[in-house]
């Protein structure tokens, strides 16, 4: 429940497994944006338990909240890449602040870019990338701090067809590799094509939640 007494989730119990690939959908104000926000601790519920991998979020304090950021990588919409600096520096920016030595950051960042299939663009700033890039640059940051969990929250959002393809088709291969991910989206072609768990929020509950699920709101 928010201040203002908006009631955004109610009822929700959710397993979702390591390595899985599960698909959120619902219509705007269902409340998959507070669901995410309940995952990075953002918000705390007023009532219930959230548990990741073995960490419970009643138990861990402020000064843990980065350590279990760092387990839960997030893209979004936006990008939310920093302007000035490079492709390089955006990602290389996330280990820095989690006091990564330099040698490591050398080591990881070309890394991650090959992984997203960035190398190319390493010393370009955000302006100079089309959109697809750009939310490659935001994956790669959040991978870079190997994440249990990649939560997409509508990646594709400002991208066309083909770009929202190539970044569906990149979450996948990092699925592959075994992270988690967890993908909010309204586009019913991407859902369907999947052929993966989908759980329909609506009104802040779960109304369905299907192995191989479509898209129906
Ligand atoms: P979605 O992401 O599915 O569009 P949200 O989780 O953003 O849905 O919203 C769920 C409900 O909670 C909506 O009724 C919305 O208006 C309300 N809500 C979301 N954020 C806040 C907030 N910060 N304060 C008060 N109400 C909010």
């Amino acid at each position: 429940m928010y201040p203002n007494k908006t009631v955004a989730l109610s009822g929700i119990s959710l397993h979702i497994n390591p390595k899985e690939f599960v698909t959120i959908v619902g219509a705007s104000g269902a409340g998959k944006s507070t669901l995410i926000r309940l995952l990075i601790k953002e918000e705390v519920p007023t009532s219930g338990k959230i548990i990741v991998g073995s960490i419970d979020y009643d138990t861990i304090d402020k000064a843990n909240i980065p350590h279990l950021r760092r387990r839960i990588g997030v893209v979004f919409q936006d990008f939310k890449l920093l302007p000035n600096l490079t492709v390089y520096e955006n990602v290389a920016f996330a280990l820095e602040v989690s006091g990564v030595k330099t040698s490591e950051i050398k080591r990881a960042v070309p890394k991650i870019l090959q992984l997203v299939g960035l190398s190319e663009k390493m010393h370009n700033y955000p302006s100079e990338l089309s959109g697809g890039e750009k939310q490659r640059t935001a994956i790669a940051r959040a991978l870079v701090r190997n994440p249990k969990i990649l939560i997409a929250d509508e990646p594709t959002g400002n991208l066309d067809p083909k770009n929202s393809w190539d970044i569906i088709e990149l979450l996948l291969k990092i699925n592959r590799f075994g992270t988690t991910v967890v993908l909010t989206t309204h586009n019913k072609e991407i859902v369907d094509a999947l052929k993966k768990r989908v759980i329909t929020i609506n009104r802040g509950r779960v109304v369905k939640d299907e192995k191989i699920g479509k898209y129906s709101l």
